[in-house]
């Protein structure tokens, strides 16, 4: 193609671009919308998932610490531990069947009225009170008391007491540790998330249960975690809230007061996770936006170039049919709009040939019409110019004027036998002087001279312009030594005028070459022996008249003469019957007018 569209401008790219650009914007504004709202979902799961976790959680350690205690109770009420007897007691608390019920470091003591330690479980030893307990006024029937925490060894205990009833005698207190390494096993698989973990907390803040053992060894408040006024009693979280803790991870925090067990439950999960999460979905989500860009942009370029396609190709066929190929077809056939403008671009370049052709058949016809008429005109010029007689620059007759003339008077003259003298008459050294005054000057010249000589021609001579700045003058009836007074006349005469030119008063001379007709020699051949004459005039100096010789004339010009009559076999001196019938009555009128004296000059009117 001629016109090549650049590429971005074109429909194709135009559309895809589209397309693919209102997509992308569309997918860009989506995909950050829906992944920060995914991201808040997420976050908003697991916050709520963790809150369940630490139910659980609270649920799990209430009903161990429940179960404790009703051990304690069903201990409690044993006949050994009612006879507040210390073998009897002690020897039931060292049963496998009791002390399976207990875990090590446990100390479980019996104590009677007066606060003194009855028995324990310790083995060796023993009769030595080394529980720490006093708080014997807290513990009261029917119920199972619950002391503060204590750190004694290697974990956090708290102390469980329920009293011994003994009707008989006065009652009792037995008392064992609540080990919280009792729960250690379940606390420590039991994960927030997949990488979270539960903490426990008692009411001063101080942790009772970690993940890590050296948290729990001694009494170690929760704010050395990183938690800063941490109220165990107070402390809520309602939504989803990030705290950097010591070892510099952000963890989502959730938490949960037992006021039952005093008992709080921090759950702590790796900010991390979470958004590990929500760029999993971002992820998905990307890829999912990605593949739907790929398969709109190629979608988008298949319908696009289904559409330009054919474009192209009828774009191409055009640019055929322009280059003056008329049998091209679309060659597109559908059923869609396309092919709706291919049908019309196939019956317009129809309709556009046919009025082509007739075009041409019109123009052809238009031109042998206008050779026709040419040719006519050529022919009607023609005539016009043999009709026309007169010269247009001098007014004077023209040669064809005075060559039908000259043949009638030579029939005349050959009849009558009398002479006639040719002058032949060129302006002298006419070309220089064209070249100094310039064409225009010379033609004014050349009227000048024309009417000058004219003036002194008598009624029944002829002038004629015979060349360029040469003048025939013909003299019917007159011998040579008449001719020579008449060229004499024309010479003097010619000298003597004067002529205008921007201010300058010219002249000009001319030299005359005089011959007489003969017969034998035809008039051309005569007026060329007057031509002779006037060369030779040129040559003796000019501004002169010169005569031809008639003795000079060469035989052979004689013989060749006879030889074209011979060939010819026409009589040079033959005019049609009409015309030297029109040359007759113009004589005569000529005659009737001037009424003798032949030899005065003849008035400027044009004959
Ligand atoms: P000579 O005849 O004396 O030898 O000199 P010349 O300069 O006249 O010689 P020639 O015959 O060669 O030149 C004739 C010149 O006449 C040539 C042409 O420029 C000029 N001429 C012929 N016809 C016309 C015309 O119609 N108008 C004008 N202005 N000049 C003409
Ligand atoms: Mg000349
Ligand atoms: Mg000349």
């Amino acid at each position: 193609m001629s016109q090549q569209i650049p590429f971005y401008r074109s429909f194709r790219f135009r559309f895809v671009f589209l397309v693919v650009g209102v997509q992308f914007l569309f997918v860009l504004v989506a995909g950050i919308y829906f992944i920060r709202q995914q991201a808040e979902a997420e976050t908003q799961k697991a916050f709520a998932s963790n809150a369940g976790s630490l139910k659980v959680v609270s649920s799990f350690v209430r009903n161990g610490m429940n179960a404790f205690g009703e051990n304690l109770n069903l201990l409690a009420v044993t006949s050994a531990m009612g006879s507040f007897d210390p073998e009897e007691s002690g020897k039931l608390l060292k049963t496998y069947k009791v002390s399976s019920l207990f875990i090590s470091g446990e100390r479980v003591s019996l104590y009677d009225n007066n606060n003194k330690l009855v028995s324990d479980n310790i083995m060796v030893g023993g009769k030595k009170d080394t529980s720490g307990f006093n708080n014997f006024w807290d513990v009261e029937p029917l119920h199972i008391y619950m002391g503060p925490t204590r750190w004694a060894g290697f974990s956090p205990t708290r102390t469980f007491g329920v009293t011994v009833q003994n009707p008989a005698r006065a009652n009792g207190v037995l008392v064992a540790d609540f080990s919280f390494r009792r729960l250690s096993s379940f606390l420590n698989d039991y994960r927030i998330g997949s990488k979270g973990f539960v903490v426990l907390v008692d009411g001063g803040g101080a942790i009772l249960f970690h993940r890590e053992p050296r948290w729990t060894k001694e009494s170690v408040p929760v704010s050395q975690l990183g938690f800063r006024d941490f109220n165990a009693k107070q402390f809520k979280v309602k939504d989803p809230m990030f705290v950097t803790l010591s070892d510099s991870v952000e963890y989502m925090v959730n938490y949960l007061w037992d006021p039952g067990t005093r008992i709080g439950y921090l759950a702590l999960q790796p900010r991390q996770e979470i958004e590990a999460m929500v760029s999993l979905v971002r992820n998905s989500m990307i890829v999912l936006f990605l593949s739907l860009l790929i398969i709109m942009t190629l979608l988008s370029a298949w319908i696009s170039s289904l559409l330009s396609r054919p474009l192209l190709l009828l774009s191409e066929k055009m640019l055929l049919v322009k280059n003056g190929n008329w049998d091209v077809e679309s060659g597109i056939h559908r059923t869609d709009e396309i092919g709706m403008l291919a049908e019309i671009f196939d019956t317009m370049r129809e309709s556009i040939r046919k009025y082509i052709l007739e075009l041409g058949a019109h123009r052809d016809r238009l031109e042998i019409e206008v050779a026709n008429r040419t040719d006519e005109l050529n022919k009607a010029n023609k005539v016009l110019q043999l009709m026309s007689r007169t010269d247009d620059l001098t007014g004077i007759p023209n040669r064809r004027d005075i060559m039908e003339k000259i043949r009638y008077e030579t029939y005349r003259a050959q009849r009558n036998n009398r002479p006639i003298a040719f002058l032949l008459g060129d302006i002298d050294k006419f070309k220089s002087f064209n070249d100094t005054y310039g064409h225009d000057c010379g033609d004014g010249v050349l009227r000048t001279v024309a009417q000058a000589m004219r003036s002194m021609l008598r009624k029944h001579d002829y002038i004629a312009r015979w060349g360029g700045e040469e003048f025939l003058v013909v003299l019917p009836e007159t011998d040579l030594d008449g001719s020579h007074i008449v060229a004499e006349r024309i010479r003097a005469k010619v000298e003597s005028t004067e002529y205008q030119y921007g201010g300058k008063t010219l002249r000009v001379t001319i030299t005359i070459g005089v011959a007489m007709f003969d017969y034998r020699l035809g008039v051309e051949r005569s007026i060329s022996l007057a031509d002779r004459a006037l060369y030779l005039g040129k040559d003796n100096g000019r501004n002169r008249v010169e005569y031809w010789d008639a003795g000079q004339t060469p035989q052979s010009e004689y013989d060749a003469a006879a030889q074209e009559v011979a060939i010819n076999g026409g009589n040079e001196f033959d005019l049609p019957t009409d015309v030297l019938d029109k040359l007759e009555s113009e004589r005569q009128r000529i005659d009737q007018a001037e009424n003798g004296d032949s030899e005065s000059p003849r008035s400027d009117s044009v004959s």
